[in-house]
């Protein structure tokens, strides 16, 4: 079992030896590592069963130490940085040589972002080097967006758990990549593309893959619970599967009155609460042994983009 709290000093004495964290953010909580130590790098991937094809985001703790450890920063990049950081945004740029391969997978470029939590903030400033951070999970599953997520997957793993609370957006971050004269979403995320579009204006979305992904992150099948779960209308799926043992994940209506085995993401139909409940439903949902999970779409605008491709991704066959 890891140890839970909210000690900073303690945290910063398992990064300064080479040993791996987990920390919280707006987004979800993240395994981190120092970001300058191919060490504490390995531990990262190995906790996770993370192929090393998969690159891992680094976090900072201003846009003026991002700006040490990169060769540019297009101006379009800055205006995003400006704008959303600390923030549920990460922007893909060209990195100098004190970032090693690993943390890119060996590609030129490094994915940065400025998260948006207290305590993180407050750790990245006391170590002082950036710190590696995928989110803190075994590859492929749902993101964690509470301490004891972590704890159940990865406590016998790591040391310590830096606890702050409920992840507040709940979602990963947005991934923007610049290419030319290209502004690319590579991944919807807590910033959503109306956001995105009033400050740097039209984008290209790039973000759902079955062939040839940039990286895993990218995959059709990413981000899934171990139950099948199907999407479409509710009332016809719940009518496929009579019979069978399901649970419902809807965005607004509860459609089976004082049933434990069906998760709201959102009463008001907020589509920013639903992003926060999404991948703590998810879990729960998991976790009661059903045969599968009936699921809606939610609403297509603001962060409802992002909770459809990570439903859509978690639906997607599997071998
Ligand atoms: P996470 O598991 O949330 O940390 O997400 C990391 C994701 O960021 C990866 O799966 C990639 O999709 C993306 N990423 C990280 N670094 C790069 C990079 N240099 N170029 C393109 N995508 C990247
Ligand atoms: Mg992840």
């Amino acid at each position: 079992m890891a140890i839970v709290g909210k000690d900073i000093l303690r945290a910063k004495e398992f990064l300064d030896i080479s040993e791996v964290i987990a920390i919280p953010t707006e987004t979800v909580y993240g395994l981190a590592g120092n970001c300058l130590d191919t060490k504490a790098i390995t531990r990262i991937f190995e906790a996770k069963q993370r192929p090393y094809f998969d690159p891992l985001i680094a976090h900072f703790s201003s846009i003026s130490q991002v700006k040490k450890f990169v060769r540019e920063f297009p101006e379009s990049a800055e205006k995003l940085a400006k704008k959303f950081w600390p923030g549920p945004l990460t922007l893909i740029l060209k990195k100098k040589d004190i970032i090693p391969d690993l943390v890119t997978s060996g590609l030129d470029t490094v994915a940065v972002r400025v998260p948006n939590h207290p305590l993180t903030l407050k750790l990245l400033k006391t170590v002082k080097y950036p710190l590696a951070a995928p989110s803190a999970n075994p590859f492929g599953y749902v993101s964690p967006t509470e301490a004891f997520h972590v704890q159940a997957q990865l406590g016998e793993q790591i040391d310590y758990i830096l606890d702050g609370g409920s992840c507040q957006v709940g979602i990963e971050s947005t991934i923007i990549s610049f290419n030319n004269r290209d502004i690319v979403i590579n991944r919807l995320g807590g910033v959503s593309l109306e956001e995105v579009e009033k400050v740097v204006g039209k984008v290209k979305i790039n973000a759902f893959s079955n062939s040839k992904p940039m990286a895993p992150g990218m995959l059709s099948n990413h981000y899934a619970p171990l139950t099948k779960i199907v999407i479409g209308d509710i009332e016809k799926l719940a009518k496929e599967n009579e019979g069978m043992n399901y649970g419902i994940l809807s965005f607004q209506k509860m459609y089976i009155k004082g049933d434990s085995r069906q998760y709201v993401l959102s009463e008001d139909g907020d589509v920013n609460e639903a992003a926060a409940n999404l991948f703590s439903a998810l879990r729960k949902l998991d976790n009661l042994e059903l045969d599968v999970i009936i699921a809606e779409l939610v609403p297509e605008y603001g962060l409802g983009r992002a909770i459809n491709d990570r439903l859509t991704r978690a639906a997607a066959k599997r071998d």
